[in-house]
Protein backbone atom coordinates (compact mmCIF):
# COMPACT_ATOMS: atom_id res chain seq x y z
CA UNK A 1 0.00 0.00 0.00
CA UNK A 2 1.47 3.50 -0.68
CA UNK A 3 1.53 5.45 2.47
CA UNK A 4 2.35 9.16 1.10
CA UNK A 5 0.93 12.40 2.53
CA UNK A 6 -2.00 12.46 0.47
CA UNK A 7 -3.02 8.81 1.37
CA UNK A 8 -2.58 7.27 -2.39
CA UNK A 9 -4.09 4.18 -2.72
CA UNK A 10 -3.23 2.06 -6.32
CA UNK A 11 -6.26 0.31 -7.43
CA UNK A 12 -6.11 -2.14 -10.65
CA UNK A 13 -8.52 -2.51 -13.03
CA UNK A 14 -11.38 -4.76 -11.05
CA UNK A 15 -11.11 -6.21 -7.42
CA UNK A 16 -13.36 -7.35 -4.46
CA UNK A 17 -14.46 -5.15 -1.99
CA UNK A 18 -12.47 -7.50 0.43
CA UNK A 19 -9.29 -6.59 -1.27
CA UNK A 20 -10.01 -3.01 -1.69
CA UNK A 21 -10.44 -2.72 2.30
CA UNK A 22 -6.92 -4.92 2.51
CA UNK A 23 -5.12 -1.95 0.09
CA UNK A 24 -6.88 0.74 2.09
CA UNK A 25 -6.49 -1.05 5.38
CA UNK A 26 -10.11 -0.12 6.43
CA UNK A 27 -12.60 -2.51 7.36
CA UNK A 28 -14.61 -3.60 4.02
CA UNK A 29 -17.88 -3.46 6.45
CA UNK A 30 -17.18 0.49 5.85
CA UNK A 31 -16.77 0.41 2.14
CA UNK A 32 -19.95 -1.84 1.92
CA UNK A 33 -21.61 0.98 3.92
CA UNK A 34 -20.19 3.69 1.06
CA UNK A 35 -21.28 1.47 -1.17
CA UNK A 36 -24.96 1.43 -0.18
CA UNK A 37 -25.27 4.79 0.24
CA UNK A 38 -24.24 4.94 -3.32
CA UNK A 39 -27.30 3.14 -4.22
CA UNK A 40 -25.13 -0.33 -4.37
CA UNK A 41 -25.43 -3.29 -2.90
CA UNK A 42 -22.73 -5.24 -2.95
CA UNK A 43 -20.94 -7.96 -0.45
CA UNK A 44 -17.44 -8.54 0.35
CA UNK A 45 -16.02 -10.98 -2.56
CA UNK A 46 -18.05 -8.97 -5.37
CA UNK A 47 -15.77 -7.24 -7.63
CA UNK A 48 -16.11 -3.62 -8.18
CA UNK A 49 -14.26 -1.64 -10.79
CA UNK A 50 -12.10 0.87 -10.93
CA UNK A 51 -14.50 3.92 -11.18
CA UNK A 52 -16.14 2.45 -8.65
CA UNK A 53 -13.42 2.22 -6.22
CA UNK A 54 -12.17 5.04 -7.19
CA UNK A 55 -15.05 7.06 -5.80
CA UNK A 56 -15.28 4.72 -2.62
CA UNK A 57 -11.86 5.47 -1.65
CA UNK A 58 -12.16 9.18 -2.26
CA UNK A 59 -14.77 9.47 0.21
CA UNK A 60 -12.86 7.79 3.01
CA UNK A 61 -10.52 9.94 2.27
CA UNK A 62 -7.87 8.68 -0.04
CA UNK A 63 -6.21 9.60 -3.44
CA UNK A 64 -7.10 6.85 -6.34
CA UNK A 65 -4.52 6.06 -8.68
CA UNK A 66 -5.01 3.51 -11.75
CA UNK A 67 -2.48 0.98 -11.63
CA UNK A 68 -0.94 0.67 -14.82
CA UNK A 69 -1.08 -2.99 -16.00
CA UNK A 70 -4.35 -4.17 -16.02
CA UNK A 71 -4.14 -6.16 -12.82
CA UNK A 72 -6.48 -9.63 -13.07
CA UNK A 73 -7.63 -10.05 -9.58
CA UNK A 74 -9.05 -13.10 -7.21
CA UNK A 75 -12.32 -14.30 -8.51
CA UNK A 76 -15.70 -13.94 -6.58
CA UNK A 77 -15.82 -16.66 -4.10
CA UNK A 78 -18.85 -18.63 -5.42
CA UNK A 79 -21.25 -19.17 -2.03
CA UNK A 80 -23.96 -16.67 -2.39
CA UNK A 81 -26.74 -18.23 -4.54
CA UNK A 82 -26.39 -17.70 -7.74
CA UNK A 83 -29.89 -15.51 -7.87
CA UNK A 84 -28.87 -13.29 -5.71
CA UNK A 85 -24.94 -13.42 -6.55
CA UNK A 86 -25.99 -12.03 -10.21
CA UNK A 87 -28.20 -9.59 -9.01
CA UNK A 88 -26.66 -8.68 -6.06
CA UNK A 89 -25.52 -4.41 -6.73
CA UNK A 90 -27.94 -4.36 -9.88
CA UNK A 91 -30.56 -0.89 -8.98
CA UNK A 92 -34.30 -2.17 -8.69
CA UNK A 93 -35.14 -0.24 -11.76
CA UNK A 94 -32.81 -1.98 -13.84
CA UNK A 95 -34.55 -4.70 -12.81
CA UNK A 96 -36.99 -6.39 -15.50
CA UNK A 97 -38.83 -9.88 -15.21
CA UNK A 98 -36.97 -12.70 -16.83
CA UNK A 99 -38.33 -16.18 -17.91
CA UNK A 100 -37.91 -18.89 -15.07
CA UNK A 101 -35.37 -21.51 -16.09
CA UNK A 102 -37.30 -25.08 -14.86
CA UNK A 103 -35.67 -28.54 -14.40
CA UNK A 104 -37.37 -31.55 -14.80
CA UNK A 105 -37.05 -34.46 -11.42
CA UNK A 106 -37.81 -37.51 -10.57
CA UNK A 107 -37.56 -41.35 -10.51
CA UNK A 108 -36.07 -43.23 -14.16
CA UNK A 109 -38.78 -44.31 -15.76
CA UNK A 110 -41.82 -41.87 -15.08
CA UNK A 111 -41.26 -39.94 -18.02
CA UNK A 112 -39.24 -37.31 -17.26
CA UNK A 113 -37.70 -37.73 -20.89
CA UNK A 114 -40.93 -37.92 -22.50
CA UNK A 115 -42.68 -35.02 -20.93
CA UNK A 116 -39.61 -32.33 -21.95
CA UNK A 117 -40.02 -33.57 -25.05
CA UNK A 118 -43.96 -33.46 -25.03
CA UNK A 119 -43.29 -29.79 -23.90
CA UNK A 120 -41.24 -29.19 -26.41
CA UNK A 121 -43.12 -29.97 -29.24
CA UNK A 122 -46.60 -28.82 -28.64
CA UNK A 123 -44.81 -25.17 -28.28
CA UNK A 124 -42.69 -24.03 -30.26
CA UNK A 125 -43.67 -20.42 -31.36
CA UNK A 126 -44.76 -19.33 -34.81
CA UNK A 127 -41.89 -16.83 -35.71
CA UNK A 128 -39.59 -19.54 -34.42
CA UNK A 129 -41.22 -22.91 -35.91
CA UNK A 130 -39.23 -23.99 -39.22
CA UNK A 131 -35.53 -24.02 -37.33
CA UNK A 132 -34.50 -27.42 -36.52
CA UNK A 133 -34.39 -28.85 -33.13
CA UNK A 134 -31.23 -28.77 -31.48
CA UNK A 135 -30.20 -30.73 -28.06
CA UNK A 136 -28.27 -27.93 -26.76
CA UNK A 137 -29.15 -29.22 -22.71
CA UNK A 138 -31.98 -26.50 -22.92
CA UNK A 139 -34.65 -24.78 -25.00
CA UNK A 140 -37.00 -22.11 -24.84
CA UNK A 141 -40.47 -22.33 -25.02
CA UNK A 142 -43.26 -19.67 -25.42
CA UNK A 143 -46.34 -19.75 -23.88
CA UNK A 144 -49.33 -17.39 -23.68
CA UNK A 145 -46.87 -15.22 -24.99
CA UNK A 146 -44.44 -15.92 -22.27
CA UNK A 147 -41.34 -17.89 -22.42
CA UNK A 148 -40.11 -20.82 -19.92
CA UNK A 149 -36.36 -22.18 -20.48
CA UNK A 150 -36.49 -26.04 -19.60
CA UNK A 151 -32.94 -27.68 -18.63
CA UNK A 152 -33.18 -30.83 -20.69
CA UNK A 153 -30.93 -33.07 -18.94
CA UNK A 154 -33.74 -34.24 -16.43
CA UNK A 155 -32.64 -35.68 -12.85
CA UNK A 156 -31.58 -34.31 -9.60
CA UNK A 157 -27.71 -35.36 -10.63
CA UNK A 158 -27.25 -32.70 -13.11
CA UNK A 159 -29.23 -29.98 -11.08
CA UNK A 160 -26.89 -31.06 -8.12
CA UNK A 161 -23.92 -31.16 -9.70
CA UNK A 162 -24.73 -27.79 -11.20
CA UNK A 163 -25.15 -26.48 -7.68
CA UNK A 164 -22.54 -27.79 -6.20
CA UNK A 165 -20.35 -25.50 -8.70
CA UNK A 166 -22.09 -22.76 -6.98
CA UNK A 167 -24.57 -22.09 -9.70
CA UNK A 168 -27.83 -21.94 -8.78
CA UNK A 169 -29.24 -25.15 -11.27
CA UNK A 170 -33.25 -23.71 -12.10
CA UNK A 171 -36.33 -21.47 -10.32
CA UNK A 172 -38.48 -23.99 -10.19
CA UNK A 173 -38.35 -28.28 -10.40
CA UNK A 174 -41.23 -29.89 -11.86
CA UNK A 175 -41.39 -33.42 -9.65
CA UNK A 176 -42.51 -36.33 -12.25
CA UNK A 177 -44.25 -38.77 -10.34
CA UNK A 178 -46.01 -41.85 -12.26
CA UNK A 179 -49.92 -42.39 -11.47
CA UNK A 180 -49.34 -45.83 -11.84
CA UNK A 181 -46.04 -46.32 -9.99
CA UNK A 182 -46.05 -44.13 -6.81
CA UNK A 183 -43.45 -42.00 -4.93
CA UNK A 184 -39.96 -44.15 -5.41
CA UNK A 185 -37.10 -43.59 -3.98
CA UNK A 186 -35.55 -41.23 -6.57
CA UNK A 187 -38.65 -39.33 -6.30
CA UNK A 188 -37.63 -39.18 -2.18
CA UNK A 189 -34.20 -37.78 -3.31
CA UNK A 190 -35.57 -35.61 -6.03
CA UNK A 191 -37.55 -33.56 -3.39
CA UNK A 192 -34.77 -33.12 -1.12
CA UNK A 193 -32.57 -32.04 -3.92
CA UNK A 194 -34.93 -29.27 -4.57
CA UNK A 195 -35.92 -28.39 -1.07
CA UNK A 196 -32.26 -27.83 -0.30
CA UNK A 197 -31.78 -25.54 -2.70
CA UNK A 198 -34.64 -23.70 -1.95
CA UNK A 199 -36.84 -24.56 -5.24
CA UNK A 200 -40.45 -24.43 -5.61
CA UNK A 201 -41.58 -27.54 -6.37
CA UNK A 202 -44.52 -28.49 -8.96
CA UNK A 203 -45.83 -31.98 -8.95
CA UNK A 204 -46.67 -33.60 -12.67
CA UNK A 205 -48.79 -36.50 -12.05
CA UNK A 206 -47.63 -38.33 -15.01
CA UNK A 207 -49.25 -41.60 -17.03
CA UNK A 208 -52.77 -40.49 -16.13
CA UNK A 209 -53.70 -42.43 -19.20
CA UNK A 210 -52.78 -45.27 -17.78
CA UNK A 211 -55.49 -48.05 -16.83
CA UNK A 212 -53.76 -48.24 -13.18
CA UNK A 213 -53.32 -45.12 -12.92
CA UNK A 214 -53.93 -44.00 -9.04
CA UNK A 215 -53.70 -40.45 -8.39
CA UNK A 216 -54.93 -40.40 -5.05
CA UNK A 217 -52.56 -43.36 -4.11
CA UNK A 218 -49.62 -41.03 -4.89
CA UNK A 219 -51.03 -37.92 -3.66
CA UNK A 220 -51.40 -39.72 0.10
CA UNK A 221 -47.93 -41.16 -0.57
CA UNK A 222 -46.87 -37.59 -1.69
CA UNK A 223 -48.44 -36.08 1.51
CA UNK A 224 -46.45 -38.62 3.55
CA UNK A 225 -43.02 -36.94 2.25
CA UNK A 226 -43.77 -33.91 3.09
CA UNK A 227 -45.31 -32.08 -0.05
CA UNK A 228 -48.95 -31.80 1.03
CA UNK A 229 -51.05 -30.95 -3.09
CA UNK A 230 -53.40 -27.97 -2.85
CA UNK A 231 -56.59 -29.83 -3.15
CA UNK A 232 -56.08 -31.68 0.28
CA UNK A 233 -54.90 -28.22 1.66
CA UNK A 234 -51.37 -28.15 1.04
CA UNK A 235 -49.25 -25.83 -0.88
CA UNK A 236 -47.95 -28.10 -3.59
CA UNK A 237 -49.57 -27.52 -7.04
CA UNK A 238 -50.26 -31.15 -8.76
CA UNK A 239 -51.09 -31.43 -12.41
CA UNK A 240 -52.13 -34.99 -13.56
CA UNK A 241 -50.48 -35.02 -16.91
CA UNK A 242 -50.07 -37.75 -20.07
CA UNK A 243 -46.62 -36.83 -21.55
CA UNK A 244 -47.55 -39.69 -23.78
CA UNK A 245 -50.99 -38.52 -24.93
CA UNK A 246 -49.72 -35.11 -24.61
CA UNK A 247 -52.73 -34.17 -22.14
CA UNK A 248 -52.63 -31.44 -19.45
CA UNK A 249 -49.65 -29.80 -20.53
CA UNK A 250 -50.97 -26.38 -21.28
CA UNK A 251 -52.29 -26.94 -17.59
CA UNK A 252 -48.33 -27.97 -16.70
CA UNK A 253 -46.93 -24.88 -18.54
CA UNK A 254 -49.53 -21.91 -16.83
CA UNK A 255 -48.71 -23.05 -13.59
CA UNK A 256 -45.31 -22.47 -13.70
CA UNK A 257 -45.78 -19.23 -15.11
CA UNK A 258 -47.65 -18.87 -11.84
CA UNK A 259 -45.17 -20.50 -9.39
CA UNK A 260 -42.53 -18.04 -11.24
CA UNK A 261 -44.32 -14.58 -11.15
CA UNK A 262 -44.55 -14.98 -7.43
CA UNK A 263 -41.25 -15.61 -7.35
CA UNK A 264 -40.90 -12.40 -8.80
CA UNK A 265 -37.90 -13.68 -11.13
CA UNK A 266 -35.81 -10.47 -12.26
CA UNK A 267 -31.96 -9.58 -14.24
CA UNK A 268 -30.92 -6.60 -15.80
CA UNK A 269 -30.18 -7.04 -19.31
CA UNK A 270 -28.23 -3.96 -19.60
CA UNK A 271 -25.09 -5.27 -18.48
CA UNK A 272 -22.17 -7.45 -18.95
CA UNK A 273 -23.18 -11.44 -19.05
CA UNK A 274 -23.04 -13.62 -16.56
CA UNK A 275 -24.06 -17.07 -17.29
CA UNK A 276 -24.21 -20.48 -16.41
CA UNK A 277 -22.18 -23.65 -18.68
CA UNK A 278 -25.57 -25.80 -19.22
CA UNK A 279 -23.01 -28.46 -21.17
CA UNK A 280 -20.05 -28.01 -23.32
CA UNK A 281 -18.70 -30.43 -25.98
CA UNK A 282 -15.81 -30.30 -28.69
CA UNK A 283 -16.60 -30.67 -31.89
CA UNK A 284 -14.52 -31.99 -34.53
CA UNK A 285 -14.72 -28.85 -36.94
CA UNK A 286 -15.67 -25.75 -34.82
CA UNK A 287 -13.88 -26.29 -31.79
CA UNK A 288 -14.97 -26.15 -28.57
CA UNK A 289 -19.18 -24.98 -27.96
CA UNK A 290 -20.53 -24.92 -24.79
CA UNK A 291 -24.71 -23.83 -24.02
CA UNK A 292 -24.36 -20.95 -21.93
CA UNK A 293 -27.58 -20.27 -19.88
CA UNK A 294 -27.56 -16.44 -19.78
CA UNK A 295 -28.68 -15.25 -16.17
CA UNK A 296 -27.58 -11.71 -16.21
CA UNK A 297 -27.12 -9.26 -18.37
CA UNK A 298 -26.95 -9.78 -22.28
CA UNK A 299 -24.37 -11.66 -23.69
CA UNK A 300 -23.62 -10.88 -27.27
CA UNK A 301 -20.94 -11.76 -30.46
CA UNK A 302 -17.84 -10.53 -29.68
CA UNK A 303 -18.01 -10.29 -26.22
CA UNK A 304 -14.96 -11.39 -24.13
CA UNK A 305 -15.64 -14.51 -21.49
CA UNK A 306 -13.61 -16.12 -19.20
CA UNK A 307 -15.49 -19.81 -18.06
CA UNK A 308 -12.96 -20.56 -14.90
CA UNK A 309 -9.50 -21.38 -16.30
CA UNK A 310 -11.31 -20.74 -19.87
CA UNK A 311 -11.23 -17.86 -21.81
CA UNK A 312 -12.42 -16.49 -25.18
CA UNK A 313 -14.35 -14.42 -27.39
CA UNK A 314 -17.46 -15.33 -28.92
CA UNK A 315 -17.08 -15.81 -32.42
CA UNK A 316 -20.49 -16.99 -33.25
CA UNK A 317 -24.57 -17.88 -30.91
CA UNK A 318 -26.81 -20.72 -31.91
CA UNK A 319 -30.25 -20.54 -30.02
CA UNK A 320 -31.61 -24.10 -29.68
CA UNK A 321 -33.53 -24.35 -32.62
CA UNK A 322 -29.22 -23.75 -34.10
CA UNK A 323 -30.30 -20.82 -35.85
CA UNK A 324 -27.66 -17.55 -35.23
CA UNK A 325 -28.22 -14.99 -32.72
CA UNK A 326 -26.29 -11.85 -32.43
CA UNK A 327 -27.05 -11.53 -28.54
CA UNK A 328 -28.97 -13.67 -25.77
CA UNK A 329 -31.18 -11.82 -22.91
CA UNK A 330 -31.21 -13.28 -19.63
CA UNK A 331 -32.73 -16.77 -18.98
CA UNK A 332 -32.14 -17.80 -22.82
CA UNK A 333 -30.00 -20.72 -23.55
CA UNK A 334 -27.04 -20.31 -26.70
CA UNK A 335 -24.75 -22.27 -27.46
CA UNK A 336 -21.73 -20.31 -28.13
CA UNK A 337 -18.18 -21.06 -30.22
CA UNK A 338 -14.59 -19.58 -29.69
CA UNK A 339 -13.34 -20.93 -26.32
CA UNK A 340 -9.73 -21.93 -25.22
CA UNK A 341 -11.47 -25.48 -24.07
CA UNK A 342 -14.49 -27.36 -23.23
CA UNK A 343 -16.12 -26.02 -19.75
CA UNK A 344 -17.89 -28.45 -17.67
CA UNK A 345 -21.23 -27.91 -16.52
CA UNK A 346 -22.40 -25.72 -13.98
CA UNK A 347 -19.29 -23.57 -14.27
CA UNK A 348 -20.20 -20.19 -14.43
CA UNK A 349 -19.34 -17.86 -17.73
CA UNK A 350 -18.40 -13.62 -16.88
CA UNK A 351 -18.20 -11.14 -19.72
CA UNK A 352 -14.91 -9.30 -19.29
CA UNK A 353 -13.33 -6.16 -20.69
CA UNK A 354 -11.28 -7.81 -23.54
CA UNK A 355 -9.71 -10.95 -24.48
CA UNK A 356 -6.66 -9.84 -22.78
CA UNK A 357 -8.15 -9.79 -19.28
CA UNK A 358 -10.00 -12.95 -20.23
CA UNK A 359 -6.66 -14.71 -20.84
CA UNK A 360 -4.96 -13.59 -17.52
CA UNK A 361 -8.10 -14.33 -15.22
CA UNK A 362 -7.89 -17.58 -16.51
CA UNK A 363 -4.26 -18.38 -16.70
CA UNK A 364 -4.08 -16.73 -12.70
CA UNK A 365 -7.13 -19.73 -11.86
CA UNK A 366 -5.14 -22.44 -13.58
CA UNK A 367 -2.00 -20.95 -11.21
CA UNK A 368 -3.58 -20.98 -7.91
CA UNK A 369 -5.85 -24.18 -8.98
CA UNK A 370 -2.26 -26.00 -8.95
CA UNK A 371 -0.78 -24.11 -6.04
CA UNK A 372 -4.47 -25.50 -3.94
CA UNK A 373 -4.02 -28.91 -5.35
CA UNK A 374 -1.99 -30.44 -3.41
CA UNK A 375 -4.39 -29.15 -0.09
CA UNK A 376 -7.96 -31.39 0.11
CA UNK A 377 -10.83 -29.61 -0.63
CA UNK A 378 -12.89 -27.89 2.24
CA UNK A 379 -16.70 -27.78 2.99
CA UNK A 380 -17.95 -28.27 6.06
CA UNK A 381 -17.08 -30.54 8.90
CA UNK A 382 -18.46 -31.44 12.28
CA UNK A 383 -15.28 -30.50 13.61
CA UNK A 384 -14.99 -26.98 12.58
CA UNK A 385 -18.56 -25.69 13.09
CA UNK A 386 -18.26 -24.11 16.74
CA UNK A 387 -15.79 -22.09 15.41
CA UNK A 388 -18.29 -21.33 12.16
CA UNK A 389 -21.12 -21.21 14.90
CA UNK A 390 -19.26 -18.41 17.07
CA UNK A 391 -18.11 -16.81 14.36
CA UNK A 392 -21.76 -16.20 13.02
CA UNK A 393 -20.22 -18.24 9.37
CA UNK A 394 -23.52 -20.98 10.04
CA UNK A 395 -26.80 -20.50 11.65
CA UNK A 396 -28.24 -24.27 10.88
CA UNK A 397 -26.90 -27.28 10.74
CA UNK A 398 -27.43 -29.29 7.33
CA UNK A 399 -27.15 -33.20 7.88
CA UNK A 400 -28.22 -35.61 5.57
CA UNK A 401 -28.90 -39.06 7.17
CA UNK A 402 -28.82 -42.61 5.97
CA UNK A 403 -29.61 -45.85 7.40
CA UNK A 404 -29.83 -49.50 6.91
CA UNK A 405 -33.38 -49.64 7.85
CA UNK A 406 -36.50 -46.84 8.33
CA UNK A 407 -36.87 -47.99 12.14
CA UNK A 408 -33.47 -46.47 12.48
CA UNK A 409 -33.65 -43.32 10.91
CA UNK A 410 -37.05 -41.81 13.01
CA UNK A 411 -35.12 -42.14 16.49
CA UNK A 412 -32.24 -40.47 15.09
CA UNK A 413 -33.87 -37.70 13.56
CA UNK A 414 -35.95 -37.15 16.58
CA UNK A 415 -33.14 -36.86 18.69
CA UNK A 416 -31.19 -34.74 16.42
CA UNK A 417 -33.91 -32.07 16.27
CA UNK A 418 -33.96 -31.89 20.07
CA UNK A 419 -30.53 -30.53 19.97
CA UNK A 420 -30.88 -27.11 18.05
CA UNK A 421 -31.69 -24.40 20.08
CA UNK A 422 -32.87 -20.47 18.92
CA UNK A 423 -28.99 -19.55 17.60
CA UNK A 424 -29.08 -22.82 15.60
CA UNK A 425 -31.54 -24.87 13.94
CA UNK A 426 -30.45 -28.91 13.17
CA UNK A 427 -32.13 -29.03 9.10
CA UNK A 428 -32.07 -32.78 8.04
CA UNK A 429 -32.32 -31.70 4.41
CA UNK A 430 -32.79 -35.15 3.42
CA UNK A 431 -33.04 -39.12 5.23
CA UNK A 432 -33.66 -42.38 3.28
CA UNK A 433 -32.33 -45.96 4.09
CA UNK A 434 -29.52 -47.58 1.71
CA UNK A 435 -26.03 -46.84 1.16
CA UNK A 436 -24.49 -43.34 1.45
CA UNK A 437 -24.41 -43.06 -2.58
CA UNK A 438 -22.76 -40.31 -4.56
CA UNK A 439 -25.71 -38.55 -5.00
CA UNK A 440 -25.50 -37.50 -1.18
CA UNK A 441 -22.24 -36.64 -1.33
CA UNK A 442 -23.19 -33.75 -4.10
CA UNK A 443 -26.07 -32.98 -2.11
CA UNK A 444 -23.82 -32.22 0.82
CA UNK A 445 -20.87 -30.26 -1.41
CA UNK A 446 -24.06 -28.17 -3.04
CA UNK A 447 -25.65 -27.11 1.08
CA UNK A 448 -22.60 -27.61 2.54
CA UNK A 449 -24.09 -30.43 4.89
CA UNK A 450 -22.49 -33.42 6.62
CA UNK A 451 -23.56 -37.11 5.79
CA UNK A 452 -24.32 -39.10 8.91
CA UNK A 453 -24.67 -42.76 7.86
CA UNK A 454 -25.89 -44.77 10.65
CA UNK A 455 -25.51 -49.15 9.47
CA UNK A 456 -24.94 -48.74 6.53
CA UNK A 457 -21.44 -48.54 4.74
CA UNK A 458 -20.21 -45.86 2.30
CA UNK A 459 -20.21 -46.65 -1.89
CA UNK A 460 -16.54 -46.48 -3.10
CA UNK A 461 -17.25 -43.27 -5.84
CA UNK A 462 -18.34 -41.72 -2.94
CA UNK A 463 -15.65 -41.95 -0.67
CA UNK A 464 -13.61 -40.84 -3.20
CA UNK A 465 -15.96 -37.61 -3.87
CA UNK A 466 -16.13 -36.89 -0.31
CA UNK A 467 -12.41 -36.97 -0.31
CA UNK A 468 -11.72 -34.61 -3.55
CA UNK A 469 -14.26 -32.14 -2.09
CA UNK A 470 -13.48 -32.51 1.33
CA UNK A 471 -17.36 -33.56 2.31
CA UNK A 472 -17.48 -34.74 6.16
CA UNK A 473 -19.04 -38.51 6.23
CA UNK A 474 -19.12 -40.31 9.75
CA UNK A 475 -20.44 -43.32 9.65
CA UNK A 476 -21.66 -44.84 13.22
CA UNK A 477 -23.38 -48.33 14.23
CA UNK A 478 -24.57 -47.08 17.66
CA UNK A 479 -27.39 -44.64 17.91
CA UNK A 480 -25.96 -42.72 21.14
CA UNK A 481 -22.95 -41.99 20.00
CA UNK A 482 -24.11 -40.91 16.33
CA UNK A 483 -26.34 -37.83 18.84
CA UNK A 484 -23.36 -37.63 21.24
CA UNK A 485 -21.19 -36.26 18.60
CA UNK A 486 -23.12 -33.71 16.86
CA UNK A 487 -24.42 -32.87 20.36
CA UNK A 488 -20.39 -32.40 21.31
CA UNK A 489 -19.73 -30.68 17.53
CA UNK A 490 -22.59 -28.29 18.39
CA UNK A 491 -21.03 -27.28 21.96
CA UNK A 492 -17.69 -27.06 20.65
CA UNK A 493 -16.31 -30.30 22.50
CA UNK A 494 -16.03 -32.74 20.13
CA UNK A 495 -12.05 -34.28 19.41
CA UNK A 496 -10.42 -33.89 16.31
CA UNK A 497 -10.64 -37.07 14.54
CA UNK A 498 -8.03 -38.69 12.20
CA UNK A 499 -7.85 -40.77 9.26
CA UNK A 500 -5.48 -42.61 7.41
CA UNK A 501 -4.12 -41.70 4.51
CA UNK A 502 -1.92 -43.85 2.16
CA UNK A 503 0.45 -42.19 0.27
CA UNK A 504 2.40 -45.05 -1.10
CA UNK A 505 3.12 -48.76 -1.44
CA UNK A 506 6.52 -51.15 -1.59
CA UNK A 507 7.02 -54.32 -2.14
CA UNK A 508 9.36 -56.46 -0.55
CA UNK A 509 11.81 -58.36 -2.56
CA UNK A 510 14.42 -59.08 -0.67
CA UNK A 511 15.69 -58.86 2.96
CA UNK A 512 19.12 -58.37 4.35
CA UNK A 513 20.72 -58.54 8.14
CA UNK A 514 22.79 -54.89 8.33
CA UNK A 515 25.19 -54.94 11.50
CA UNK A 516 23.99 -53.13 14.72
CA UNK A 517 20.97 -51.98 13.27
CA UNK A 518 18.84 -55.67 12.77
CA UNK A 519 17.07 -56.33 9.18
CA UNK A 520 16.42 -53.92 6.27
CA UNK A 521 13.77 -54.90 3.73
CA UNK A 522 15.15 -54.42 0.30
CA UNK A 523 11.68 -53.15 -1.44
CA UNK A 524 10.25 -52.08 -5.26
CA UNK A 525 7.74 -49.01 -4.71
CA UNK A 526 4.67 -50.37 -6.70
CA UNK A 527 2.94 -46.59 -6.49
CA UNK A 528 3.27 -43.03 -4.60
CA UNK A 529 6.21 -42.47 -2.46
CA UNK A 530 7.85 -44.18 0.41
CA UNK A 531 9.32 -41.06 2.88
CA UNK A 532 11.70 -41.35 5.54
CA UNK A 533 9.55 -40.97 9.18
CA UNK A 534 6.41 -41.64 7.27
CA UNK A 535 4.19 -43.99 9.10
CA UNK A 536 4.13 -47.27 7.76
CA UNK A 537 2.25 -51.09 8.44
CA UNK A 538 3.36 -54.59 7.06
CA UNK A 539 0.77 -56.03 5.15
CA UNK A 540 1.37 -59.97 4.71
CA UNK A 541 -1.54 -61.03 2.94
CA UNK A 542 -4.70 -60.10 4.27
CA UNK A 543 -3.18 -59.23 7.78
CA UNK A 544 -1.46 -56.47 9.19
CA UNK A 545 1.54 -57.92 11.30
CA UNK A 546 2.81 -54.24 12.23
CA UNK A 547 2.15 -50.71 12.36
CA UNK A 548 4.90 -47.95 13.59
CA UNK A 549 7.11 -45.92 11.00
CA UNK A 550 9.92 -45.85 8.72
CA UNK A 551 13.41 -44.74 10.33
CA UNK A 552 16.05 -45.72 7.31
CA UNK A 553 15.43 -45.40 3.70
CA UNK A 554 18.36 -45.98 1.59
CA UNK A 555 19.17 -45.63 -2.52
CA UNK A 556 22.34 -47.83 -2.57
CA UNK A 557 24.44 -46.42 0.39
CA UNK A 558 22.96 -43.17 0.24
CA UNK A 559 20.24 -42.27 3.18
CA UNK A 560 17.58 -40.43 1.13
CA UNK A 561 14.20 -38.73 2.20
CA UNK A 562 11.83 -40.18 -0.14
CA UNK A 563 11.30 -42.40 -3.02
CA UNK A 564 9.24 -42.97 -5.26
CA UNK A 565 7.29 -45.32 -7.34
CA UNK A 566 9.49 -47.55 -9.50
CA UNK A 567 12.38 -47.50 -7.65
CA UNK A 568 14.04 -49.84 -5.27
CA UNK A 569 15.49 -48.85 -2.18
CA UNK A 570 16.06 -50.36 1.23
CA UNK A 571 13.91 -49.64 4.00
CA UNK A 572 13.97 -49.94 7.76
CA UNK A 573 11.23 -49.90 10.45
CA UNK A 574 11.05 -49.07 13.78
CA UNK A 575 11.03 -52.44 16.18
CA UNK A 576 10.78 -54.53 13.35
CA UNK A 577 12.85 -57.93 11.78
CA UNK A 578 10.43 -60.09 11.00
CA UNK A 579 10.36 -59.12 7.13
CA UNK A 580 9.19 -61.83 4.19
CA UNK A 581 9.54 -61.69 0.45
CA UNK A 582 5.99 -60.98 -0.96
CA UNK A 583 5.30 -58.24 2.14
CA UNK A 584 3.43 -55.30 1.37
CA UNK A 585 4.81 -51.93 3.42
CA UNK A 586 2.57 -49.60 3.01
CA UNK A 587 3.08 -45.93 3.88
CA UNK A 588 0.67 -43.50 5.21
CA UNK A 589 0.19 -40.01 6.86
CA UNK A 590 -2.45 -39.43 9.48
CA UNK A 591 -4.60 -36.70 8.86
CA UNK A 592 -7.29 -34.49 10.16
CA UNK A 593 -10.53 -35.32 9.22
CA UNK A 594 -11.93 -31.81 8.54
P1 LIG B 1 -37.45 -41.02 -17.59
O1 LIG B 1 -36.53 -42.14 -17.22
O2 LIG B 1 -38.10 -40.43 -16.39
O3 LIG B 1 -36.85 -39.99 -18.49
O4 LIG B 1 -38.67 -41.71 -18.39
P2 LIG B 1 -39.02 -41.71 -19.95
O5 LIG B 1 -39.46 -40.40 -20.41
O6 LIG B 1 -37.89 -42.35 -20.67
O7 LIG B 1 -40.28 -42.65 -19.95
C1 LIG B 1 -40.22 -44.00 -19.49
C2 LIG B 1 -41.26 -44.84 -20.18
O8 LIG B 1 -42.56 -44.40 -19.82
C3 LIG B 1 -41.19 -44.74 -21.69
O9 LIG B 1 -41.44 -46.00 -22.24
C4 LIG B 1 -42.29 -43.76 -22.04
O10 LIG B 1 -42.82 -43.98 -23.32
C5 LIG B 1 -43.31 -44.07 -20.96
N1 LIG B 1 -44.17 -42.91 -20.66
C6 LIG B 1 -43.75 -41.67 -20.35
N2 LIG B 1 -44.80 -40.86 -20.13
C7 LIG B 1 -45.90 -41.60 -20.30
C8 LIG B 1 -47.31 -41.33 -20.21
O11 LIG B 1 -47.76 -40.22 -19.93
N3 LIG B 1 -48.15 -42.39 -20.43
C9 LIG B 1 -47.71 -43.62 -20.74
N4 LIG B 1 -48.59 -44.57 -20.93
N5 LIG B 1 -46.40 -43.90 -20.84
C10 LIG B 1 -45.51 -42.92 -20.64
Amino acid sequence: MAEEQAKVVTIPEFLTVRQLAALMDVSPIDIIKELMNAGLMVNINQQIDFDTAAIVAQEMGFEAQPETAPQVEEEAEVTTPFKQRFITGEAPEDLVPRPPVVTILGHVDHGKTKLLDAIRHTNVADSEAGGITQHIGAYQITHQGKKITFLDTPGHEAFTAMRARGAQGADIAVLVVAADDGVMPQTIEAIAHARAARVPIIVALNKIDKPNANPDLVKQQLADAGLTVDEWGGDVICVPVSAKYKTNIDELLENILLVSEVAELRANPNRPAMGTVVEGRLDKSKGPMATILVQNGTLRVGDAVVIGEIYGRVRAMLNDKGKRVREAPPSMPVVIFGLSDVPTAGEILEVVENERTARMIASRRAAERQEAATLPAKTFTLDDLYEQLQSGQVKELNLIIKADVQGSIEPIVTSLQKLGDENLQVNILHQATGHITESDIMLAVASRAIVIGFNVTVDPAARRMAEREGVDVRVYDIIYRLIDDVDKALKGLLEPVYRDVVTGHAEVRAVFRVPHAGKVAGVYVTDGEIARNSLARVRRGDEVIYDGRVTSLKRFTEDVKEVKAGFECGVGLENFNDYQEGDIIEAYRKERVS
